[in-house]
């Protein structure tokens, strides 16, 4: 049954309630709430079911057929919300907004709060990541973006010019969750962020009018950044509906103030996660992760995804790092205050939004306690870092809240005595009448001589006397019981003075609760005027929480301050790729990357499995954590500051987008030489090898040509086209360099070492020998290749040369059906699995 087709004035009165709650979020599922449960109806009841695995039943609304129904039981809805979420659902908690005791008729109810996977708060988002929520809004030539981390209250703006796809780069790089489009943007851009890249598109055209949030955009003069924020905030205070005022002064981005890279070049050069598992583990950002709070974490990772491009800047934090590891005493002291800081950010959060609870606030207060000893130490470290400690906001929640308090705020056991005289009175009241009572269980065993007579209490009846049934006739008329409740082996009763007790405990501890609640309400208010203080502590400790840790990678990995020049002259000497080393230890040879002021091109040639591209990597690599300002795995380092990074390295092809590996290949091409400065770093890798040889060679030829003579970027080119290494000689700001193997006894083995110069051999089919392919295939593999070699064949699709030399008469016998075999293929077109069956058909020609 669908909603839209039901006659609703047939509806019952509640769901007639849920139907005109359900009108105003049609796009999410309701949660709607009867009593200990959130039920679901009609299609969100059939989705529900499915994805959370729940029983479907039915409600009987008035209509002849029951309405479809699921539900869930209320404490538990967390994890029944968590999956929804994460499979691209909003949710709308719609709650009873009325004691159902003091309402005769329907409760009423409404949505309190949408939850969607860029709004959410709660614990279930990772500590260690930012969650963000964007907006996108298009401009006449441009796209104004406006994002914001709600858990934590950052705010940022920035506006990009540029088409469709550099939009998207600029989405897909900031890894936002959730997107908010106004109604007059590219359909197509909203199918590509929804189907390509699973992000949840909201299409809108609310804009906030509650000037109440102005602070966070007021001084911003672009009025196109402010419509963007406008927006954003207006979809964030919609959904959130609480108190949002955590949220800060936005913060506008400028593209020249980082070193700008794209996606691909994030995911190539594993700056996040591992390109094969999606890791974290492996990752530049797990080697460099020695954080000790998870805002630190955070505010390393958006380092290693915005490095900075100031100098100045950027050498600060190198003094910083170096004045750490010479006070490694004080670092050690640090590292340890450090420890007890819990995350303060969104710690903040909690504390405006509203689902604060008193550990909430001993995490706090624990945070607090280590800031004048850190404050100290920074002083020690004449670092220029102004902590507030907020003593008096410490000293506040110390002496109110309790050291063992729960999370729910209902049960009261929340605020220390000595805080509220009228607390401690009531509190005296009922722990002196629970005195009374053991009092009372002695003295009514005196007097009435049953021993094993009990003073209990239970919810339904209250206070009572119990008495065994082999001891029930003992109980006279005289002691005044009244029988109360019979069961399998007591009876209880009640006395007069008894139930005069129970009132005065029951009603103070009542009160006790209800006043427990209010006085940490109150605390609540005070500790929320602190906020933005504790957003700017906050701030300050990611900061030396992440330089700390920089510090203590470069004592353990033996990282070296880089000198930062205004030449464009780049000398890494020994220089390391930071994670490979880790991997292999010892294993790893160092090399140098040298590019002095005329060279801005090195043709790197080498076989395959030489460490070309880990060469370029790791060039890459160094240059991004030395911007970031963290020291760097070189023995020495002298390089300018880079303004954008381009790469193409590996076989990381856009699988999702369904574009070949050539045509992928070409569009980052173009992206690089498009954007490129004289100030870039491009990495090339076997650039063309997607395409037939003749077509790739020239074109890596005309991009080499192309970047030497028109953009000048820093670039390295790796190829196993070596005819392109005769380029040296006419291109002058071009070197070649090669990656060495040594070849014996038909064997390769690699040194991992670049020297400069080319190399004249490719060894590819050796490299096929070292993945053990039968010895005769390899023989066989070889003999074609050098007919391919000696016949110049124009059109082939596949080139190698061979270390070794067969006669043209051998040549021409071996020319069968089987090199027509290999013609017809395509490797790149191949799954290993296709290529290895196809192999083993070839062999078993071959044996015949
Ligand atoms: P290519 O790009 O030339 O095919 P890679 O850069 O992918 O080669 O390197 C192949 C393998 O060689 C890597 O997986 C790595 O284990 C190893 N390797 C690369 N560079 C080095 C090095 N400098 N020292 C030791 N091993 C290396």
């Amino acid at each position: 049954m669908k909603r839209s087709e039901v006659d609703r004035s047939k509806l019952s009165p509640m769901m007639k309630q849920y139907m005109e709650v359900k009108d105003n979020y049609e796009d999410s599922i309701i949660f709607f709430r009867l009593g200990d449960f959130y039920e679901m109806f009609f299609e969100d009841a059939i989705t529900a079911s499915h994805v959370l695995e729940l029983a479907l039943t039915g409600k009987q609304a008035g209509l002849d057929e029951r309405v479809p129904m699921c539900g869930v039981p209320h404490h538990a809805y967390a994890n029944y919300v968590d999956t929804l979420i994460e499979k691209g659902y909003k949710v709308a908690i719609a709650e009873q907004l009325e004691d159902p005791k003091d309402v005769k008729g329907v409760v009423k109810r409404d949505v309190i709060q949408v939850i969607t996977k860029g709004t959410r708060i709660d614990d279930s988002i990772d500590s260690k990541d930012n969650n963000y929520i964007a907006n996108i809004y298009n401009f006449d030539y441009c796209y104004g973006i406006s994002y914001a981390d709600i858990s934590t209250g950052e705010v940022n703006a920035l506006l990009i010019d540029g088409d469709k796809d550099k939009l998207i780069k600029e989405i897909t790089k900031h890894n936002f969750n959730e997107v908010i489009v106004n109604d007059t943007i590219d359909r197509e851009i909203v199918e590509i962020l929804r189907s390509t890249y699973n992000i949840l598109v909201t299409i809108t055209k609310e804009e906030l009018e509650d000037s109440n949030y102005s602070y966070i955009y007021k001084d911003i003069e672009d009025i196109r950044l402010v419509s963007t924020i406008k927006h954003l905030l207006y979809y964030i205070i919609d959904t959130k509906k609480g108190d949002l005022h955590h949220l800060q002064k936005c913060n506008i981005i400028k593209t020249n103030d980082h070193l700008e890279f794209d996606i691909n070049t994030k995911n190539n050069l594993e700056l996040v996660e591992t390109l094969r598992n999606r890791e974290r583990q492996y990752s530049l950002l797990w080697l460099l992760d020695k954080c000790k709070t998870a805002m630190g974490s955070r505010y390393l990772k958006h380092t290693i995804e915005n490095p900075l491009t100031d100098k100045k800047a950027i050498n600060k934090r190198y003094d910083m790092i170096e004045k750490l590891s010479t006070e490694f005493i004080l670092r050690d002291d640090l590292i340890k205050e450090l420890s007890n800081v819990y995350d303060l950010e969104r710690l903040a959060g909690r504390i405006t939004y509203g689902n604060l609870n008193a550990k909430d606030l001993l995490q706090l207060k624990t945070s607090l306690k280590a800031l004048p000893n850190i404050k100290k130490i920074l002083e020690e470290l004449k670092f220029n870092k102004k902590i507030d400690t907020l003593d008096e906001l410490y000293e506040l929640l110390e002496k109110t809240i309790l050291e063992d308090a729960p999370f729910t705020l209902k049960e009261g056991h929340l605020i220390k005595e000595g805080y509220n005289s009228e607390l401690d009175e009531l509190k005296k009241i009922s722990s002196g009448s629970k005195d009374f009572i053991l009092d009372m269980e002695q003295s009514e065993r005196e007097r009435t001589g049953i021993k094993n007579l009990k003073v209990g209490f239970n919810k339904v009846f209250g206070y009572y006397i119990e008495v065994s049934k082999g001891q029930k006739n003992m109980v006279k008329e005289e002691f005044g019981y009244e029988r109360k409740q019979t069961l399998a082996n007591s009876e209880r009763y009640i006395t007069p003075v008894l139930k005069e007790k129970e009132n005065i405990i029951l009603g103070a501890e009542e009160k006790i609760i209800n006043l427990e609640y209010k006085l940490f309400m109150d605390i609540r208010e005070v500790v929320k005027r602190y906020v933005s203080k504790i957003q700017r502590i906050a701030k300050i400790i990611s900061e030396i929480d992440m330089l700390e840790s920089f510090s203590i990678v470069s004592d353990m990995y033996k990282f070296t301050r880089p000198n930062l020049v205004n030449d464009r002259v780049i000398k890494m000497i020994d220089s390391r790729h930071p994670v490979v080393e880790q991997v292999m230890k010892d294993k790893y040879v160092p090399n140098d990357i040298l590019m002095d002021k005329t060279t801005n091109i090195l043709l790197i040639t080498g076989p395959n499995m030489a460490g070309k591209s880990t060469y370029m990597r790791q060039c890459a690599i160094t240059v991004i954590m030395a911007q970031m300002g963290c020291f760097v795995p070189c023995k020495s380092c002298t390089m300018p500051i880079f303004d954008k990074i381009f790469t193409r390295i590996g076989a990381s092809d856009d699988l999702v987008s369904g574009e070949s590996t050539f045509m992928v290949e070409m569009k980052e091409a173009n992206y690089a030489i498009s954007e490129a400065t004289p100030n870039s770093l491009i990495l090339f890798d076997e650039l063309g090898r997607g395409t037939a040889t003749y077509d790739g060679m020239s074109l890596a030829q005309a991009i080499l040509e192309h970047i030497h003579d028109k953009i000048k970027a820093k670039t390295m080119f790796s190829t196993h086209y070596h005819e392109l290494v005769t380029l040296e000689n006419d291109l002058k700001n071009l070197k070649n360099v090669h990656v060495s193997a040594i070849e014996k006894e038909g064997k390769l083995t690699f040194l991992h070492k670049v020297k400069s110069g080319a190399v004249d051999k490719s060894y590819g089919i050796h490299v096929a020998s070292l993945a053990s392919l039968p010895k005769s295939l390899i023989d066989r593999a070889d003999d074609i290749l050098n007919v391919y070699e000696k016949d110049s064949i124009k059109n082939e699709t596949f080139t190698q040369t061979s270390l070794f030399e067969l006669n043209e008469s051998e040549a021409e016998e071996n020319t069968n059906e089987i090199e027509e075999k290999i013609k017809e293929i395509n490797p790149l077109e191949m799954t290993p699995m296709e290529a290895l069956n196809y192999l083993y058909e070839l062999k078993k020609d071959i044996d015949k």
